[in-house]
């Protein structure tokens, strides 16, 4: 970044400013023309530069209650289900789960059959709890299921390595980051924070009123629906819901929509000079060039 300080006091001649200043402003045009400076951030759809996704597990009937306050007011999240419980006592049938979610736009995703701790079992025993379930969710739902959220958040390198290998795209573990970086290591998948965290209000301000100008934003929230029952606070999500929904600056996505949306940025083929774009994907994918926003629809290529 450039910055020039005109000391006036100091050295404030029309001398000083056409020897010392001008020369340099010169060379930053030159260099800027010949694009030296290129600056490329990626922007989620309509070339927004922030993104809210929301993760809640175990599938326990507290979910409708959640559900209807997220569809109030048109946030999207992803619920992770343990299909050996599913419709016991206290959490929701798959079906109804899945209609549910159907109707807001949410994501289905497993959780492990019988929810244990994956990274303790052999890991045969792991990835069979956790293709057992993924098994049976795309069975009695009729969809294809790649995210996941680790049961009691505990994992392994070698896990998610099985993971991967059985076609689980993402999983969400307990890790509070605090900010709102894009993740990179989508097996090990951490959150903004938990709604309970101390944080939340002060996170939730700041997403609300700033924005980047640089690299994306994306506010990852994450708990369990029982928990507003436990602490008598649905008011927490409620309030949150209200104050970061419907805006215009803000993409609402569920998990594998953030996924799929950042994979596929970061397919694009760019030339060599950074003057094309191919976008090999299926999803139209939007990025900033030095401060214009640009878009790409799947199969094409263009002039940036
Ligand atoms: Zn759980």
């Amino acid at each position: 970044m450039w910055s020039i300080v005109l000391k006036l006091g100091d050295a404030g001649s029309w001398c000083d400013i056409k020897i010392l200043i001008l020369p340099r402003l010169y060379a930053i045009i030159q260099k800027n023309k010949r694009g030296v400076f290129m600056n490329i951030f990626l922007r989620f759809p309509e070339g927004r530069a922030k993104a809210l996704t929301l993760s809640y597990d175990d599938g326990v009937k507290q979910d409708e209650r959640f559900i209807g306050i997220l569809d109030k007011h048109g946030l999207k999240g992803t619920f992770n289900i343990n299909s050996a419980y599913a419709g016991c006592e206290g959490r929701l049938s798959v079906e109804k789960m899945n209609s549910l979610l159907e109707a807001g736009g949410h994501e289905l995703a497993v959780h492990g059959a019988t929810h244990p701790f994956l990274e303790q079992l052999p890991l045969a025993l792991a990835i069979d709890d956790v293709l057992t379930d993924r098994k049976k969710l795309e069975e009695e739902t009729g969809k294809i299921i790649r995210g996941m959220a680790y049961p009691y958040g505990t994992f392994s390198d070698d896990l998610a390595s099985g993971l991967r290998a059985i076609g689980i795209a993402y999983s969400r573990t307990v890790i509070s980051t605090g900010n709102f970086r894009l993740p990179t290591d989508w097996l090990k998948l951490a959150a903004t924070c938990h709604h309970n965290d101390k944080r939340l209000p002060e996170l939730t301000q700041h997403f609300i009123n700033d924005s980047p100008n640089r690299a994306p934003w994306l506010f990852y929230l994450w708990g369990h629906s029982y928990e507003f029952d436990n602490n008598n606070n649905w008011n927490v999500i409620e309030d949150f819901a209200e104050k970061i929904g419907g805006k215009e600056d803000i993409w609402y996505a569920t998990n594998i929509e953030i996924y799929d949306y950042i994979t596929a940025y970061n397919r694009l083929q760019f030339s060599a000079s950074g003057s094309r774009v191919h976008n090999p994907s299926a999803i139209k994918i939007w990025f900033e060039k030095n401060g214009k926003a640009v878009s790409v629809n799947p199969g094409e290529t263009v002039k940036i």
